[in-house]
C-alpha cells in the first residue's frame, strides 16, 4: 500500500506522515524538501526563480537525498547537509515560485515516483494524490484554518528562539496557499478519492490514529 498525504502549508502533513510511516515501518518521503532543496541551490547560484529551464538545468546536477532515521529526516544536497537551511524564511518565501514551473515539476515527479517504486511509502506534498501517485491506495487531504496553521508555525518558531510576528505568518501562509493552489500545472488540490481531515481542533495523535484506522479498513 502507498499513502498520499496532501494539503496546504502548516496543516501538519509532515509530522503526521512521519508518524504514520514510522508506525507502519513504511518509507517517508517529504516532497516539499525536494522543492526547498532546489530553491536553496538556485539562490546560492543566483539563478532566476522565474526561469524554469535554468532551474531544470540546475536540478539535473543535483542529487537530493532524504535520509530517515526514526522520525528525523536529513536532507543532503550533493552530499551536503542542508536540513536546517531549507527551513529558513527566505526559502519558505521563494519555494512556491520554483515549484510553479512545469519542467521542474515534471522532473521532481519522476524522482518521487522512482523513490516510491518499491511501495510501502508515505509521501507528503501538494500533488501526490492528484499527480505523483494517482493510484495510491489511501489518499488523505489535511486541512486546518489559516489562523490555526499560523498559530502552530508561530509556536514552532518561537520554541526555536526565533522572533516572529503572528500576523505576518498568517499573511505568508495565505500567500503560499494562493500561489500553490492557483498555479497552472498540478496545483494544490484535493484528489477526488482523498479523505479530507480537518485538523483544526484535533491533536497530532488523533490524526495519526484516524489514518492508521483507515489503513486497517
Ligand atoms: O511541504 P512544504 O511546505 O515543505 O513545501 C514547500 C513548497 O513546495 C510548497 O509551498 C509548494 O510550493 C511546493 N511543493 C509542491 N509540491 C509538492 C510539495 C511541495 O509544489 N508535492
Amino acid at each position: 500500500m502507498n499513502i498520499a498525504i496532501d494539503g496546504p502549508a502548516g496543516a501538519g502533513k509532515s509530522t503526521v506522515a512521519k508518524l504514520v510511516a514510522e508506525s507502519l515501518s513504511y518509507l517517508y518521503i517529504d516532497t516539499g524538501a525536494m522543492y526547498r532543496s532546489l530553491t536553496y541551490a538556485a539562490l546560492q547560484e543566483n539563478i532566476s526563480l522565474e526561469d524554469g529551464n535554468a532551474l531544470l538545468n540546475l536540478l539535473t546536477k543535483l542529487d537530493i537525498e532524504l535520509k530517515n532515521e526514526e522520525t528525523v529526516t536529513t536532507v543532503l544536497l550533493n552530499g551536503e547537509d542542508i536540513t536546517s537551511d531549507i527551513r529558513s524564511s527566505s526559502i519558505t518565501a521563494n519555494v512556491s515560485l520554483v515549484a510553479q514551473h512545469e519542467v521542474v515539476r515534471h522532473e521532481m515527479v519522476q524522482r518521487q515516483r522512482q523513490l516510491a517504486k518499491e511501495g510501502q511509502v508515505v509521501l507528503d506534498g501538494r500533488d501526490i494524490g492528484t499527480h505523483v501517485l494517482p493510484d495510491a491506495e489511501l489518499k488523505i487531504f489535511l486541512t486546518a484554518s489559516v489562523e490555526e496553521r499560523a498559530k502552530r508555525r508561530y509556536e514552532e518558531l518561537t520554541a526555536k528562539g526565533e522572533t516572529i510576528d503572528y500576523e505576518q505568518l498568517v499573511q505568508e501562509i495565505a500567500k503560499r496557499d494562493k500561489l500553490d493552489s492557483t498555479r497552472e500545472f498540478a496545483p494544490l488540490k484535493k484528489a477526488e478519492s482523498a479523505i479530507e481531515v480537518d485538523t483544526t481542533s484535533l491533536t497530532i495523535n488523533d490524526v495519526v490514529n484516524q489514518i492508521l484506522n483507515l489503513v486497517k479498513e
